[in-house]
């Protein structure tokens, strides 16, 4: 089967869902409206209602035996995924041999925004301020109830849990961002490789075997039981992270935006593949997804000094991303993020000041604003 697919690329970057792409992704009517009238393959149920009120949908395509579920923005400030999502779903509904076949043996269920309060505060937390990917045992939040509900009713063998990562995650030993991470959480303490873990690895390797030029990476799978991986995975489904990364230059993150949507579609490839080889290798070789990996500045060598002192430090820089219509603008704020021996770190933009730079200790301190050391950089 061939998973280089014309369709797939022209769809990708022709989509009419790129009139609606922004860094705060789309609002959820919408979002809805796009799909009523672009993705009308899909058939649309509504599932529920979120905390305060709003309809969360889920639609589904194909008559396969073999089912999947999919959701994302089930953190609201993590729209890239949900973009990522709806390529997916454009692809699937079309005339590609690719796309027919994955139809014909698997049945997609796709939550595309199942924090809807959230995406519109656009924060990561539903409107009671529960993180929902911590509730999935108690189930505090309507939104969780919703996810569990629809997972009893469909029984689905696959779970494709997607999401955004901050820019600032490298694959650990590498000197760019991830692209793109994974994992196939745990189903249990013990994290042995169930079969339904192994067959996920599987899935996930053989994605990274195609998307090898990318820089990716794979979380820790340290059981987490009141997460939704965690917990789908303990109920024996085949569970799978995605997680949106970064690309350096790609600031609208539009380039992970379709390489995640094109992990989606290779997944299902693969899920309805059986040609027996086992691709999990390529999962067990990625690398760990860093945290902290980056920074957006780093300024080395600059002398702080107070009445009494004088010392050499690298600072650390970050812009603050909470508010991603600042991220477009010159007034964008940044603040000190680390600050001492930053020589193992790394970051977009690096300069070294050779002791030539003396700046006030008083005003260096962690989460200080930093705006105004910008203006040393060339
Ligand atoms: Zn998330």
């Amino acid at each position: 089967m061939s998973f280089i697919d014309s369709e797939m690329v022209k769809i990708f970057s022709q989509s009419e869902l790129w009139n609606l792409y922004c860094v705060r992704g789309p609002r959820p009517g919408q979002m809805y409206e796009f799909i009523h009238r672009r993705l009308s393959a899909w058939e649309p149920q509504l599932l529920g209602h979120s905390y305060q009120g709003r309809a969360i949908y889920g639609y589904t395509l194909g008559q396969g035996e073999k089912k999947v579920l999919m959701w994302s923005q089930m953190h609201g400030n993590e729209p890239f995924s949900s973009y990522a999502l709806l390529l997916a779903m454009e692809f699937l509904q079309s005339g590609s041999e690719l796309a027919r076949i994955i139809r014909k043996q698997v049945q997609v269920t796709a939550i595309p925004m199942l924090n809807p309060d959230g995406s519109v505060a656009f924060v990561r937390r539903n409107a009671q301020g529960i993180d929902i990917n911590r509730d999935a045992l108690r189930r505090i939040t309507p939104e969780a109830k919703i996810l569990v509900q629809v997972f009893e009713k469909l029984q689905p063998g696959f779970c494709f849990n997607l999401h955004d990562q901050e820019v600032y995650y490298a694959p650990q030993g590498q000197d760019r961002p991830s692209a793109m991470a994974f994992l196939v959480p745990a189903a249990d303490n013990s994290k042995r490789i169930t079969p339904s873990r192994a067959q996920g690895m599987d899935i996930l390797g053989f994605v990274a075997s195609q998307l090898a030029g990318y820089p990716l990476a794979k979380y820790n799978d340290s059981f987490m039981p009141t997460a939704f991986g965690d917990y789908f995975s303990s109920q024996g489904a085949v569970t799978m992270l995605f997680e949106t990364g970064y690309l350096i230059g790609d600031k609208w993150r539009r380039e992970t935006t379709k390489l995640h949507a094109q992990a989606i579609v290779l997944a299902l490839g693969r899920i309805v593949e059986t040609d027996g080889k086992d691709y999990s290798g390529f999962y067990h070789a990625l690398p760990f997804n860093q945290k902290h990996a980056f920074f957006d500045f780093i300024m080395k060598n600059v002398i702080l000094t107070d009445q009494k002192h004088e010392f050499t430090v690298d600072l650390a820089i970050n812009r603050n991303r909470l508010d991603p219509d600042k991220f477009v603008s010159v007034d964008d704020e940044y603040f000190i993020f680390d600050i001492g021996d930053l020589t193992d770190r790394k970051a977009f933009v690096v300069e070294d000041f050779k002791r030539k730079l003396v700046l006030p200790k008083e005003k260096i301190y962690m989460y200080a604003p930093a705006n105004w050391l910008l203006t040393h950089f060339n």
